[in-house]
């Protein structure tokens, strides 16, 4: 289990958790780009948007972001979900992981 997400869904690697399910876990982002920035990750390995099955899964992704929005405040304010795919996407950690951003007035600039 070389994946570093999987070391952090196994307990083998700490993070601050902010939730966590059958199906995911959300916790904060080690090098932040907002006062908020939580990645949500499904708990088992699936390596990128591009190895889903279905979009059942992204939908609960979604359904726990607004949820946390919420629980920080932001969910008036405004935030952004992000999910990177693939090299030229910028995805960094191969384990599907959702974004979420929010705090501060994001720019509107996609890369
Ligand atoms: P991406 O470019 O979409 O693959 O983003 C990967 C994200 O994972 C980056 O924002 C990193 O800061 C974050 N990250 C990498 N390692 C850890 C870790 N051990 N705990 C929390 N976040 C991490």
């Amino acid at each position: 289990m070389d994946c570093i997400f999987c070391q952090i869904v196994a307990g083998n690697i700490p993070s601050e958790t902010f939730y966590q399910d059958e199906q995911v876990i959300a916790f904060r982002d080690i090098n932040p780009q907002a006062p908020v920035h939580i990645l949500i990750i499904p708990k088992n390995h699936i390596a990128a948007l591009t190895q889903l099955a279905d979009s059942i899964l992204i939908a609960h992704m979604v359904d726990v972001a607004n949820q946390l929005a919420r629980d920080k405040g932001i969910f008036e304010s405004g935030y952004r979900l992000v999910i990177n795919c693939g090299q030229e996407g910028g995805q960094l950690v191969p384990h599907l992981h959702m974004h979420l951003l929010g705090g501060r007035s994001l720019s509107g600039s996609l890369g």
